[in-house]
């Protein structure tokens, strides 16, 4: 049995003042037994979460990581060395974000996935097609392309270290959730390529879904039987609403 994971990605939210906030909300909710809870807080509040979320089930993840472990002249990047002496458990790698803002290709995502996995920490490997590759029917082969660097690198065992999220970019932020349905659909794809490569480790990898994921809309999304959990942006900023999705997994 897949263990769900509810994740949050606060991306670049908050100040000392609502971080400390919202991690007093975080401690005080409910948490669901069996089911692996994690936050990715802005970098620079990785220490401050670790610290308030220790004792409690949440985890704390980085958004993004630097392509290497080793130490270096880069300024301004983190490795995931770093995150992991920070106290972090996971890392998100490939958010559509950094794709398109940033220009992150896929051979850049596959490098980071990989320092990632040396460090010791899991990778989140983030996957989606946008409005106008849904539109042209090409959902399957972006999604696929996306993750057959991440195969020819380190095989469906490697990805099963980590997990895959599906962000169709078209819900980011928008309120447009794909329907549980849409979900399933892209959830059960991926991991039949899976299949084709490892049938055994392919049941293993844990695939979350993100895109718009509310309090009353998880339940549907968390019921279909690919959709292993959620990568949360928006809702993940109010503990309450947080922990209702939590617990709808
Ligand atoms: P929203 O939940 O705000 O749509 O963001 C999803 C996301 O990008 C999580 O990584």
């Amino acid at each position: 049995m897949r263990r769900p994971l509810v994740a949050g990605n606060w991306k670049m939210h908050g100040s000392r003042q609502s971080v400390d906030a919202l991690l007093n909300g975080l401690v005080e909710q409910e948490w669901p037994e069996g089911v692996e809870l994690m936050i990715a807080p802005p970098a620079l509040y990785i220490d401050r979460c670790v610290g308030r979320l220790q004792g409690s089930p949440l985890s704390v993840g980085g958004q993004t990581c630097a392509t290497q472990a080793e130490p270096g002249a880069l300024t301004g990047e983190i490795s995931p060395a770093q995150l992991r002496d920070a106290g972090c458990g996971y890392v998100l790698v490939g958010h559509s974000e950094r794709r398109t803002l940033f220009g992150e290709s896929d051979a850049v995502v596959c490098k980071k996935f990989a320092a990632a996995l040396a460090c010791g920490l899991r990778p989140v490997l983030c996957v989606g097609e946008s409005q106008a590759e849904r539109d042209a029917g090409q959902t399957a082969d972006v999604v696929a392309r996306q993750l057959q660097v991440i195969l020819d690198a380190f095989g469906v065992g490697g990805l099963a270290e980590g997990v895959v999220a599906y962000e169709p970019v078209w819900a980011i932020g928008t309120g447009l959730t794909a329907s549980p349905e849409q979900a399933q659909d892209v959830h059960a794809m991926i991991r039949a390529r899976l299949a084709m490569l490892d049938d055994a480790q392919a049941q293993d990898v844990r695939i979350v879904y993100g895109g718009s994921v509310k309090a009353d809309n998880a339940e549907a999304l968390f019921s279909m039987p690919d959709i292993d959990g959620g990568l949360i942006g928006g809702a993940s900023l109010n503990a309450e609403e947080f922990g209702a999705i939590a617990r709808a997994a």
